[in-house]
């Protein structure tokens, strides 16, 4: 029936089965489907497989998606305010090509805008700045330099703000890292991801773009996450980017601020509730890029049974800095039953080597506190420094930043110095499980 209707991929195809009639875009087998089914793209942007034995029809339908070019579907909004963007990869700036199954990214700003036409009716994007083009665990500690230096550079020019495209996985450790790099910022920075692709219903990317735009032309100041706030499709959250984290693999609210209330809400129509979290307003002043970073820095867990020898690697491979994420206020074993067990040798060790050893907590919510158990007390009596509130991915890049920008004995202090909003004296009851 295929052979006889003609149709390739991407062309739109009615098929009549056994309950009822499909109108969709024929989709290619992907490795994971089976030879026994058709797969098309409904209009409502859901895939369905369709049983080869109920088809009786095939009919190739005139209209073919794929040679529909974007660019005479929408125009790009001239006179409107600009913004910059810096796509780095992910989801959210890919498009599926449905001849080959296979995404790929935009390449220019009229590209994106006709993917995303209600983007297009509130600002100007004109280029795409394209440092890389990852999947965001495969970025490392040179890519957050790389990214650093872009977002500087169009900081410095006639725009509104700079949105921030980005796989979701480690995104939350690149906010921070941009909030650590660019200091004194001038303007609004929203760092977005999208957790479900373009080619599924449930996209949540241009939203989250809409919600991001309307950040950037907003008086806050902050580098913040900008993804919905809810699993449906009402309102986003402006989380700050030292305060937050992905807290699920698949729903789309999976970024959540930790230890605080986000610094906003945002509707998709533009309407912004702030939340009286504190926040940096835009400014004329002129920001400055500290973009250094040292490479040497881990981040490790402590878990029941965890040995030190994890921490003797380090010290033998010359580790200058390591963020433990202990457990409750901050511990690993210190008084087992056998002695041998326990991690304050090791530590004595490594801060005798000139590491640098932070504790957070594996908790993520709450503060860590050396002052309440005795394991607390033997391990900052070692040297080890008690990171208070700090989220343990936002101090492992603060590591990698402060021992890349600053001396050494400059190091202790400025883990421990507020510099971007990444500590909260004040944690609010309501920001648990916010
Ligand atoms: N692992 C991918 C990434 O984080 C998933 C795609 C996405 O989240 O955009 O880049």
């Amino acid at each position: 029936m295929l052979d006889m209707a003609q149709p390739s991929i991407g062309d739109k195809v009615k098929i009549k089965a056994k309950k009822a009639s499909y109108e969709g875009i024929l989709m290619p087998r992907s490795e994971l489907s089976d030879k026994e089914h058709i797969v098309l793209k409904l209009n409502s942007g859901y895939n369905i497989g369709i049983s080869k034995k109920d088809i009786s029809k095939i009919e190739k339908l005139p209209e073919n998606m794929e040679t529909k070019s974007p660019k005479t579907r929408v125009k790009v909004g001239k006179g409107l305010p600009k913004l910059s963007l810096v796509s780095t990869g992910g989801t959210i700036t890919s498009k599926v090509d449905y001849k080959t199954g296979g995404v790929s990214p935009f390449k220019t700003g009229e590209e994106l805008l006709a993917e995303m036409p209600k983007l297009a009716k509130i600002v100007q994007i004109d280029d795409i700045i394209q440092p890389f083009s990852l999947l965001s665990e495969d970025i490392g500690h040179k890519d957050w330099s790389k990214m650093a230096k872009e977002v500087y550079k169009e900081l410095g020019k006639d725009k509104e703000g700079v949105i921030v495209t980005h796989g979701t996985d480690t995104l939350h450790y690149t906010s921070a890292a941009l909030s650590f790099m660019i200091q004194d910022l001038n303007k609004p920075v929203a760092v977005v991801g999208a957790q479900r692709s373009a080619d599924r219903g449930s996209f949540d990317g241009q939203m989250n773009m809409l919600c991001a735009a309307h950040y950037c032309l907003s008086d806050i100041s902050e580098v913040a996450i900008v993804m919905h706030g809810e699993s449906s499709d009402e309102y986003c959250i402006a989380s700050r980017g030292t305060k937050v984290r992905k807290m699920h693999s698949s729903r789309r609210d999976a970024f959540r601020p930790i230890n605080e209330e986000a610094i906003a809400k945002i509707w998709p129509d533009g309407n912004i509730v702030m939340s009286g979290t504190q926040h940096s307003e835009r400014s004329s002043g002129k920001p400055k890029l500290l973009d250094k970073v040292e490479e040497k820095v881990a981040l490790i867990y402590s878990y029941p049974g965890a040995r030190s020898d994890i921490l003797e690697h380090y010290i033998d491979k010359k580790y200058k800095g390591i963020i433990i994420a202990g457990t409750g206020f901050g511990h690993v074993a210190t008084q087992p039953l056998d002695k041998k067990d326990s991690w304050l040798k090791s530590v004595e060790k490594a801060i005798d080597s000139g590491m640098f050893v932070g504790m957070t907590t594996q908790t993520l919510y709450g503060t860590t506190d050396s002052m309440i158990y005795s394991a607390g007390r033997l391990l900052k009596n070692a040297g080890v420094s008690y990171l208070k509130d700090m989220l343990p991915e936002t101090a492992y890049v603060k590591l990698a930043w402060t021992l890349g920008n600053f001396k050494r004995s400059e190091v202790e202090e400025k883990m421990l110095e507020n510099i971007t909003g990444e500590f909260n004296g004040r944690i609010q009851p309501d920001s648990f499980l916010y």
